[in-house]
């Protein structure tokens, strides 16, 4: 018979089972990051606005500050203008009381430097000309100016206040600058902040120069259009994920410099912030293991219970008509209503399978000679194996010369002959098979559900044993048999039968064909 390769209810259920639960804890796992991950960059974004805010506040106490003591002198040298001790004295004292400024300068109001300090400037007497002054001059309020490059040669913003004469003459402007590239108070303000997982914060100036950064050497840099530092230049502040100049992605708050028109930005990378995630949905898989493995045992443990009665049922009904068939499958324990109706079903059409080829094997005892079955109770048996679509083998048998055995001892030993050779075959058959007298010294041996090399070889006992066999009167007897195999369409399995005959009488006789 041919078998195709089938999968196994077994293997489809593990399948199923294994495939359901791998994709229902993917999608867990999935939601789990997605979640976690959402929740996380929402934190940092949040927490670094707020450390840009921090940060923007603290600048703007230190420029308030500043603004203070500078606004304390004004009050001095408004009505001290023309003393140069005093002016002396409100500069150096401005300059090393708090170290707020690296270098402090007083003009008048054509921005001539009426006293500086420290002393190592040497600008006493000259006219400034420089970007901060310009603008305080000009502008006659009290200033923060953007980062520009000293006399001195070093970047330093400009603060300044408007220095006013009781009577409401603009005098001059009394002013600090703060270093941006050298160490100064902006910085360790600045610097002091918190940081943690790669956080930092970076300030810059309305031109977009930067005017702090934890790398030392962008300080004074100026940045291309940034999404973060232009919205706090515009006032705003919040988060925002951003790509930086390097293409890296990052979480940053930014916020504004009230006063000065600067903006902090605090960032970190957003990678980092998920660094933590990743080790954390690691450590969930790693948990998973020993419960999946537990419910791998359960699924394959279920998946077995379930198909094994079925596979049992399976195995029974491959010989239906073997006599065993019924009490192996009594046997099988169907333990669920599906499994138990299919066994019930197959119990019924093996009993009706079984009494039909009983009942024709019997009612065929008819031919009165040999006691075999007769030619119509094989067509009857062969149709009900049709019918079932069951696989089996026939074998043709012929005596060898029979003409001459009648010729020689007579057509009564020639029928005692024939009686011994049924004998034969009678005793050679299993209890499913069914022996029949096709002709006059024919016959023809159906065995359901057998192989064709297996019927070759019950073939070959049956020849053996003719062979060996004594008959009364006649002595030694040959037989040729010829063998084939199939499904359905009788006709074709016995002319097959027949052809495989013909050629073991060609051949020599007393041999087995099989094909
Ligand atoms: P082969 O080896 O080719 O088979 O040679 P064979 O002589 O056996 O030839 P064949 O099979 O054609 O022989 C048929 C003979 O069988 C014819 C007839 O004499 C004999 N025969 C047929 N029916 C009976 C029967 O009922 N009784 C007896 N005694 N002989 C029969
Ligand atoms: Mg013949
Ligand atoms: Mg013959």
């Amino acid at each position: 018979m041919i078998r195709e390769r089938v999968v196994t209810l077994r293997g489809m259920l593990l399948v199923f089972v294994l495939l359901t639960t791998l994709a229902t804890l993917c999608n867990s796992l999935f939601v789990a990051y997605q979640v976690q991950r959402d929740a996380l960059i929402h934190s940092a974004r949040e927490a670094n606005s707020a450390y840009a805010a921090k940060v923007a506040s603290s600048i703007g106490e230190f420029l308030n500050s500043a603004h203070r003591h500078l606004s304390y002198s004004t009050a001095i040298l408004s009505r001290h203008m023309n003393d140069p001790q005093v002016i002396r004295a409100e500069a150096v004292r401005l300059q090393a009381q708090d170290a707020y400024f690296n270098s402090i300068a007083i003009v008048d109001a054509t921005g001539k430097v009426l006293q500086a300090y420290p002393d190592a400037l040497q600008i006493v007497g000259t006219t400034l000309r420089s970007e901060g002054i310009l603008q305080a001059l000009k502008e006659r309020r009290p200033l923060v100016s953007q980062a520009y490059e000293s006399v001195a040669g070093n970047l330093v913003v400009f603060i300044s206040q408007p220095i006013v004469s009781p009577s409401g003459e603009f005098l001059g402007v009394v002013g600090g600058s703060v270093y941006i590239v050298k160490q100064s108070m902006l910085h360790t303000i600045i610097s002091s902040h918190f940081h943690r997982d790669g956080t930092f914060a970076f300030v810059a100036d309305a031109n977009r120069r930067l005017l702090y950064h934890p790398n030392q050497s962008r300080l004074g840099e100026l940045l291309g259009r940034s999404a973060t530092v232009d919205a706090a230049l515009r006032g705003e502040s919040g988060a925002q994920e951003i790509v930086n100049y390097r293409g890296i992605p990052m979480l940053a708050g930014y916020a504004p410099v009230a006063d000065a028109n600067w903006a902090v930005v605090a960032q970190q990378p957003r990678e980092l912030t998920l660094v933590t995630l990743r080790e954390l949905m690691t450590s969930m898989l790693i948990g998973i293991i020993p419960a999946s493995l537990v419910g791998l045992v359960l699924i394959w443990a279920g998946a077995a219970l379930i198909s094994h009665p079925l596979q049992q049922l399976a195995k029974g009904a491959d010989k239906l008509s073997a006599p065993e068939t019924t009490a192996k499958l009594r046997e099988v324990k169907t333990w669920y209503a599906e499994a138990a109706a299919i066994r019930q079903a197959l119990l019924t059409g093996v009993q009706l399978l079984q009494q039909k080829l009983g009942r024709l094997s019997h009612e065929a005892q008819s031919d009165p000679l040999t006691g075999l079955a007769n030619r119509r109770a094989m067509d009857s048996a062969l149709e009900v194996l049709t019918r079932a679509n069951l696989h089996y083998s026939v074998l043709a048998l012929d005596i060898d010369y029979f003409k001459r055995v009648n010729d020689t001892y007579g057509h009564d030993a020639g029928d005692e002959a024939l009686k011994r050779v049924a004998a034969i075959l009678r005793q050679y058959s299993r209890g499913e098979d069914l022996a029949c007298r096709s002709g006059g010294e024919e016959f023809v041996l159906l065995l359901p559900d057998t192989p064709l090399e297996t019927a070759r070889g019950i073939a070959e006992r049956i020849r053996g044993a003719v062979e060996a066999a004594e008959v009364p009167r006649v002595g030694h007897l040959t037989i040729s048999i010829g063998a084939a195999s199939g499904v359905g369409e009788p006709e074709a399995i016995l002319k097959a039968a027949d052809e495989c005959l013909y050629r073991a009488k060609q051949s020599g006789r007393n041999r087995v064909v099989a094909g």
